[in-house]
């Protein structure tokens, strides 16, 4: 198959049409919106026009090692007002997930203090001698102490789980040792894996982001430029997944994939225009917001 014959035909959207019925949006960071600390074409007008048709959207992203802060300053560097809470970390699904799960457990956490933070800010008690189940982050501060704990209270069978799945994390220095190393250790001592993994592209990522924007998981949409997390996000989820080709992916990775788009577009600003097109059925069709 000619790597072309994916892209979407160059018409307006159709009635009916799925990313015109999506009510919000799951956005991606590096790689769809900036490229290291360029802003990438087209995503201003993208969020300016999802903010004028009242479409909520979260930025996502699965480094759990760090605060949304420090996501939300970067992008206000490139111009873009974007508050700290509509940054959405794997840490913060996973907090939000086990926080409707296992209420106040004692935890043993393996994270940076940031993810911390954000566990204690959803009620969980950190500090216990007695934990109750152990989560994994991405923990830069990782210590031979924490990883001995980690593993004995693993062995022993408490419930273990993983903020996201990523092996490396890329640098400007080249990719550094991410939480999936992490795991591979925690494999190698206790033969175990986590009992569950948030984060893209498993669909809790999906489920937990539609509790925070207040709509349903079928109601979003995602848009990203890796095949492996975002589209795979969006094919788990079952919820249309935008293609953006402005980062990682090229057009010609498209053929070998099990992971398919339902969208391909060269950049945000592509996805603004098919957005900008849709017919007023489609834009219609979903019950108004209450
Ligand atoms: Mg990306």
């Amino acid at each position: 198959m000619a790597a072309d014959a994916t892209l979407p035909p160059a018409s307006a959207p159709q009635a009916g049409d799925r990313l015109c019925a999506a009510r919000g949006f799951l956005l991606d960071l590096d790689g769809t919106v900036f490229l290291g600390d360029r802003l990438i074409e087209g995503a201003a007008r993208f969020l300016e026009l999802l903010d004028a048709q009242q479409k909520p959207y979260l930025f996502i992203t699965n480094n759990s090692s760090k605060d949304r802060r420090l996501y939300a300053e970067k992008l206000r560097s490139l111009g873009l007002d974007v508050p700290a809470e509509q940054v959405f970390t794997s840490g913060e699904a996973a907090a939000l997930f086990l926080a409707r799960t296992r209420p106040g457990a004692r935890l043993f956490l393996a994270g940076t203090p940031s993810l911390e933070a954000e566990f204690a800010q959803h009620g969980f008690a950190l500090q216990a001698d007695s934990p109750e189940a152990v989560v994994l982050g991405y923990d830069t501060t990782l210590t031979y102490a924490k990883l001995s704990r980690l593993c004995r209270l693993v062995r022993a069978g408490l419930p273990y789980f993983a903020t996201h799945p990523d092996i490396n994390c890329p640098t400007p220095e080249g990719p550094v040792p991410d939480i999936g190393s992490t795991i591979a250790f925690v494999r190698a001592s206790t033969s175990r894996e986590p009992d569950l993994i948030f984060g893209k592209p498993n669909r809790e990522m999906v489920e937990m982001a539609a509790l925070r924007l207040g709509l349903a998981p079928g109601e979003l949409a995602v848009a990203g430029d890796r095949l492996y997390t975002d589209i795979a996000l969006g094919n788990r989820a079952g919820i249309p997944a935008v293609l953006v080709l402005s980062g990682e992916t090229q057009p010609g990775d498209l053929a070998g994939s099990p992971y398919r788009p339902d969208y391909v577009f060269n950049h945000l600003g592509e996805a603004a225009g098919w957005l900008q097109a849709c017919p007023p059925a489609a834009a219609g069709s979903h019950p108004a917001r209450p």
